[in-house]
């Protein structure tokens, strides 16, 4: 039985991909941190196949023991202070586990031996965030970055220490620069969720509108439940390297917002959309569209699931959610 070993096991994309490895077979291992983590029950009621190992990003020693306790044979660090805005409040706090982490992470698979004979593959949750105030479009794996967040920065760090210990040390080290990537699961923070959960809420008479900021930038959406198959591929490969992940479309929020409400047969949208400066970021990034090209030819991979399905699939869950008080 293949083992792995996953950081950031309670999100969006850990859940996804603990489900999908399990399907394939595998041993599956999370990292929690912290005592009396809140996510835990969740974790062990809905999936009980994940065996919790206590670690934390910001702690090397942890890492270790971690690593030899789970002996894996494949590591995701998708651990990660991961919403852009908090970021710019957290930018030290940013740094150390978003960026260093990854670090760490790869020292600790070098303390046990995991770089030996490429006996641990290391997957590293890089993203579109890097390439920010971005100097071409569609971006690709060749695209300079220009991050414009304590978080994309931070990525930045991160994603140029996986290709460093990859030259290095000859270590099995992969970054996936993913594009935004949603579902159900999407924490209510992020604007996908937060607009789907709120429409789903204002159909049911349970609140009045939604506050917004800005409602121009375009992003690159896909369904994570896809992008989860992606990091497992690159894996699986022959050498090591970097892909972009994408659906290669892109809308903006208004779009988002339009198609949402359009689920709940609500066309007058503006009627129940306000915008306030505090949901602006200090610098924002504009437009991302990725060219997945490289990952379809040498992965195989392909994104099923196209925006409009995924905005349907979202007001959908949340209308159940909600409508049975969560
Ligand atoms: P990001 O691409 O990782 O920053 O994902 P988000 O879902 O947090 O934000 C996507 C875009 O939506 C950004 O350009 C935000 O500025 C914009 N946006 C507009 N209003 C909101 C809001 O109320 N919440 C969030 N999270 N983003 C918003």
């Amino acid at each position: 039985m293949p083992r792995a070993f996953i950081t950031g096991i309670t999100g969006q994309d850990g859940q996804h991909l603990a489900e999908f490895l399990h399907g394939k077979g595998y041993e599956v291992f999370g990292m929690v941190k912290g005592q009396n983590n809140p996510r835990m029950v969740q974790m062990r009621d809905e999936f009980p196949y994940v065996e919790p190992v206590p670690g934390d990003l910001a702690d090397l020693p942890s890492l270790v023991k971690a690593l030899e306790y789970t002996q894996p044979d494949e590591v995701y660090n998708l651990g990660a202070i991961s919403f852009v805005a908090l970021s710019f409040n957290q930018a030290e706090l940013t740094a150390n586990i978003t960026g260093l982490g990854v670090l760490r992470m790869l020292e600790a698979i070098r303390m046990v031996g995991g770089a030996q004979n490429n006996s641990i593959r290391f997957y590293q949750a890089s993203s579109s965030e890097m390439f920010g105030k971005v100097r071409e479009t569609p971006q690709t794996e060749r695209t300079p970055f220009h991050p414009r967040s304590p978080y994309g920065c931070a990525k930045v760090f991160g994603h140029d220490i996986v290709v460093n210990y990859r030259e290095s040390y000859d270590m099995f080290a992969c970054s996936g620069i993913l594009f935004n990537h949603e579902g159900p699961r999407r924490g209510l923070e992020f604007v996908t969720r937060k607009v789907t959960n709120s429409v789903a809420r204002i159909h049911l008479g349970l609140q009045q509108e939604i506050v917004l900021g800005n409602l121009d930038s375009k992003r690159d959406w896909g369904y994570a439940g896809d992008y989860v198959k992606a990091m497992w591929a690159m894996l699986q490969q022959d050498a090591p390297d970097d892909y972009v992940v994408a659906t290669g479309t892109t809308y903006s929020i208004e779009d988002l917002v339009r198609l949402a409400f359009a689920e709940v047969g609500i066309e007058d949208w503006q009627n129940y959309v306000r915008q306030d400066p505090k949901f602006y970021r200090p610098a924002e990034v504009d437009l991302l569209i990725g060219d997945p090209t490289k990952a379809r030819e040498k992965l195989g991979w392909e994104p099923e699931v196209q925006f409009p399905e995924l905005v349907k699939m979202m007001v959908a869950n949340d209308l159940a959610l909600e409508s049975k008080g969560r």
